[in-house]
């Protein structure tokens, strides 16, 4: 995907002048070794950058707004090593708009009894001093993260390198760019919503294009460079006729890669980051964009279809969040199709017309050419394959009028008992958690659609973290989910968030 800013966090430590030059010194001198080692970890996404320790108002509040204005400052991590008083840090935190993490440490791991002093206590008092800082961070109802333990301990390094991915999407959230092809289909409520109060809340900017402008941008891909594209696909994906005609089955395949370049041209040049298409309002275009969009999703595009703007934004922004991560199993568009209710086997099918992202594939991939049974275009071409086994999030951001919802399912994702061979595109299977039928239950208690952004690689916490960011209600179904509870969570979030 199109790369993202290097950004970095800050590094800063509270402390106060109460007990001396040697005391400070001994701060930064720890503060430095923690922030050298968090770096050397191997474990964090992106860099954490030393500032200096921070004693006075001024100082505090100097460093907050640079990092408002450092574009490249995704987050400030905060850290009392000894005490300071959290006064000092009101006009600083007042003005501060970016992402905090709360990092709850402190540099020995263990207490040295044999030699603890009064000295050793007071420098080494963040069980104190956090307290204080916790405090008016609390007072001032500012959303942070706490990460609390020993700062060598790779649980400890691992949630800084989660949430970081949560904060790059909080900041990456404001510039993301939806290209609304034609528009929402008709009648359907779940995709439809608020563009303008989406615009405020996180920043999207939804445009929408008459379909036949793209279409041109399509027809302007030369044959040549259609042609190269085709060989790339045969080279890669295996090629299933199944009794079609070679030359024909290739022509087809050509439409989508045409549309592939064309939509990616366009894209680029007016700086979008996510689409979604209609199948039925597609102007000039000769198919329904099926491997196309495909293959642009594994670009890291976003992507709803029939002009779900909310979801294919949502693809983008869980796409910015595994930005480079090693092992990354993939995230995708999908949509709820159908149910598998035999006793011990539930489970829902995960498919869509064409468009499921191949970063999610596990095995070969094919391309096949088959009738789209809705629509009036010919057959198109599209990426055929099943999906990788193991723990997912499916989520769905909703517009309930008043405000934004997400949905965050925990689900389980596992292998068919048998391959579909006449069912001609690419499939996930999952058993919602806490299972099938009080995971679906609640998904629908909760307005939850049938299109979902998912991903392997991200987790409960961080999509809730990122909807707290975005002051928005986020509700969760997990392993531990009751009706009866639940309904209470949906009434807590109708009183609070009215
Ligand atoms: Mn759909």
């Amino acid at each position: 995907m199109k790369a993202l800013k290097n950004y970095k966090f800050w590094f800063a430590t509270g402390s106060q002048d109460l007990y001396g030059d040697e005391c400070l010194s001994k701060v930064a001198e720890h503060s430095r070794i923690i922030v050298e080692e968090l770096n050397k970890s191997g474990l964090l996404p992106y860099e954490v950058v030393l500032k200096p320790t921070l004693i006075t108002n001024e100082l505090i509040r100097k460093t907050f707004n640079e990092a408002n204005a450092d574009e490249d400052c995704a987050g400030v991590i905060t850290w009392m090593h000894t005490f300071s008083p959290a006064k000092s840090w009101i006009l600083g935190l007042q003005e501060y708009r970016k992402p905090l993490l709360h990092l709850h440490t402190q540099f020995n791991q263990e207490i040295p009894y044999d030699t603890i002093d009064m000295d050793f206590m007071n420098e080494n008092q963040s069980a104190h001093g956090d307290r204080e800082f916790g405090h008016i961070v609390t007072r001032m109802g500012i959303e942070r993260k706490i990460v609390v333990g020993h700062w060598s301990d790779e649980k400890v390094v691992a949630s800084i390198a989660s949430w970081m991915r949560t904060a790059v999407g909080v900041i990456e959230s404001s510039h993301i760019r939806v290209m609304r092809v034609a528009d929402n289909m008709r009648n359907v409520a779940v995709t439809d919503g608020d563009k303008v109060e989406a615009q405020i809340k996180f920043g999207w900017e939804v445009d929408a294009y008459p379909v036949n402008e793209i279409a041109q941008a399509v027809e302007a891909v030369s044959a040549a460079d259609t042609n190269a594209l085709v060989e790339e696909y045969y080279d890669k994906y295996e090629i299933l006729l199944e009794g079609r005609d070679a030359t024909e089955f290739r022509r087809h395949v050509a439409v989508q890669a045409q549309i592939e370049l064309g939509f990616e041209r366009f894209l680029e040049e007016k700086n979008y980051h996510a689409i979604v298409t209609h199948f039925g309002d597609l102007g000039s275009l000769k198919q329904l964009p099926g491997l196309a969009i495909q293959r642009l999703m594994e670009k890291g595009y976003g992507f709803g279809g029939e002009g779900d703007w909310k979801t294919a934004a949502m693809v983008r922004l869980m796409k910015i969040m595994t930005a480079g991560m090693k092992d990354a199993k993939g995230t995708s568009f999908m949509e709820d199709y159908t149910y598998n209710f035999v006793p011990g086997k539930e489970g829902i099918l995960q498919a869509h017309m064409l468009e499921v992202c191949p970063s999610i594939s596990e095995g070969p991939i094919a391309i096949k050419v088959n009738p789209l049974s809705m629509g009036d275009r010919e057959d198109p071409a599209r990426l055929v394959f099943t999906s990788k086994t193991g723990p997912a999030v499916a989520t769905s951001l909703i517009d309930l009028g008043n405000r934004f919802r997400l949905i965050i399912n925990e689900v389980d994702c596992k292998k068919v008992e048998k391959p579909m061979p006449k069912l001609p595109v690419a499939t996930a299977f999952w058993t919602p958690k806490p299972n099938l039928a009080v995971g679906a239950q609640a998904w629908i208690l909760a307005g939850g659609a049938h299109h979902t952004a998912f991903s392997y690689d991200l987790s409960a916490e961080q999509m809730g973290d990122w909807a707290e960011a975005m002051g928005i209600e986020a509700v969760y179904i997990d392993a531990n989910t009751n009706i009866r509870d639940f309904k209470k969570d949906l009434m807590l979030g109708n009183i609070y968030y009215r």
